[in-house]
């Protein structure tokens, strides 16, 4: 029997034996399959700038990554009443398993607050195994507060004890103006100005899963603060931020499930092409380091599975006035892709045949060893060793 279905089968008892003897009584089982790095090629990207050959801008994601895993070039998002093809929406596609798997809360300027309505992979997987929070994590860009909450749902059998820990930008500031306040011993200025600005970050967190911290997240920012100061000037910015933050927790927390969300694409929004084209080969070179770092360290080197795969797509349409939007429902917003490989997936394949986008989640769990119940999507059986 493989790995990827042995796991799956042991996660499968283990959940079962905890539901029957009840989860007070009995611990969940230790976590003993492989990594899973999820990462999201994010803020949209279309196939002819990825992995069309001649056209493509992330050259080592299509001619050194794919040949070691499985590439599905026709993945879709289903064209569906009331499916936007957007971010949080792509996201939770990826996370739960399902289309329409979230309920808007609310919004901030013109993004929407989605709250997952099922439980997402990382919920899944916590409730399954031992698994601390710390290691179940969330890699998010620093403008993007509102995918704060994509980390848990409200569905009352999973839930805030089972979320993923987010690590941030804002997360580090929260961190930063908190032990500013502690130690006390800046100027009044200062004082002032950490208190405003903790006032402003904290009024962004509805559910106020920001405010708890842990040992072990305090350790990991302020390791940041030592490393890179309180300038903000002297860490990198936008996509490259998050590989930097990604490479650091992989060495010094160790997720055992990280997914991370890439987002630049999207500053094409603001009509500029190359922003898009740029952003794409920053990601590739995000891609390169993650998994020389994967290659590498021992707690990851041949145990860990990448599954890399775009929220959503954009448009073909040239003559729009900005082209390379996304909301208007345009065929090519659903055209994406998506490459797994690692331990337990087929190397140097294509999977040629339309998959949906709601597929990895079922897949995900598969190689952990966890049920997706509640996945509409399939487990991609077929590209598992
Ligand atoms: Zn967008």
């Amino acid at each position: 029997m493989d790995i990827g279905r042995r796991a799956f089968n042991q996660g499968l008892a283990g959940a079962i034996a905890a539901g029957a003897m009840g989860r007070s009584a009995v611990a969940a089982p230790a976590y003993r399959g492989p990594n899973v790095v999820i990462v999201r090629f994010g803020g949209g990207v279309r196939r002819t700038e990825t992995i069309a050959d001649r056209t493509t801008y992330s050259p080592y994601f299509l001619n050194v990554l794919a040949k070691r895993g499985t590439l599905i070039p026709n993945l879709t998002i289903a064209q569906l009443q009331d499916v936007d093809t957007s971010h949080a929406e792509g996201t939770l596609n990826i996370l739960t398993g399902r289309y329409r798997a979230y309920e808007k809360v609310g919004a901030q300027g013109l993004a929407p607050l989605l709250e997952p309505s099922e439980p997402t992979l990382f919920e899944a997987l916590r409730k399954s195994f031992d698994i601390p929070a710390h290691q179940a994590l969330l890699i998010n860009g620093e403008d993007r507060p509102q995918e704060e909450y994509l980390t848990y749902g409200g569905h009352k059998h999973f839930g805030v004890s089972f979320r993923s820990e987010v690590v941030s930008l804002f997360r580090y500031k929260l961190h930063k103006f908190r032990r500013i306040l502690e130690d006390n011993k800046a100027s009044e200025d200062v004082l002032a100005d950490a208190r405003n600005q903790l006032d402003e970050l904290t009024a962004y967190d509805f559910r106020s899963s920001a405010r708890r911290s842990s040992a072990a997240m305090d350790r990991f920012w302020d390791n940041w603060r030592n490393q890179y100061g309180d300038t903000g000037l002297r860490n990198p910015r936008g996509d490259r931020l998050l590989t930097e933050l990604a490479v650091k927790a992989m060495r010094e927390l160790k997720p055992r499930l990280m997914m991370i969300n890439y987002q630049d694409p999207d500053y094409v929004h603001w009509g500029n092409a190359s922003h898009y084209t740029r952003a794409i080969a920053i990601i590739d070179q995000g891609l390169k380091r993650l998994v020389e770092t994967a290659d590498s360290e021992p707690a990851y080197r041949g145990q860990t599975v990448f599954v890399i795969v775009p929220d959503c797509g954009r448009d073909a349409n040239p003559l729009m006035s900005v082209p390379y939007q996304h909301h208007f429902n345009s065929r090519s917003a659903h055209e994406i892709f998506a490459l797994l490989l690692g331990p337990g997936i087929s190397a140097g394949k294509v999977l040629d045949k339309p998959v949906d986008q709601t597929s990895l989640a079922a897949t995900v769990g598969a190689v952990m060893g966890f049920p997706m119940r509640s996945a509409e999507g399939r487990v991609l059986s077929e590209l598992l060793t």
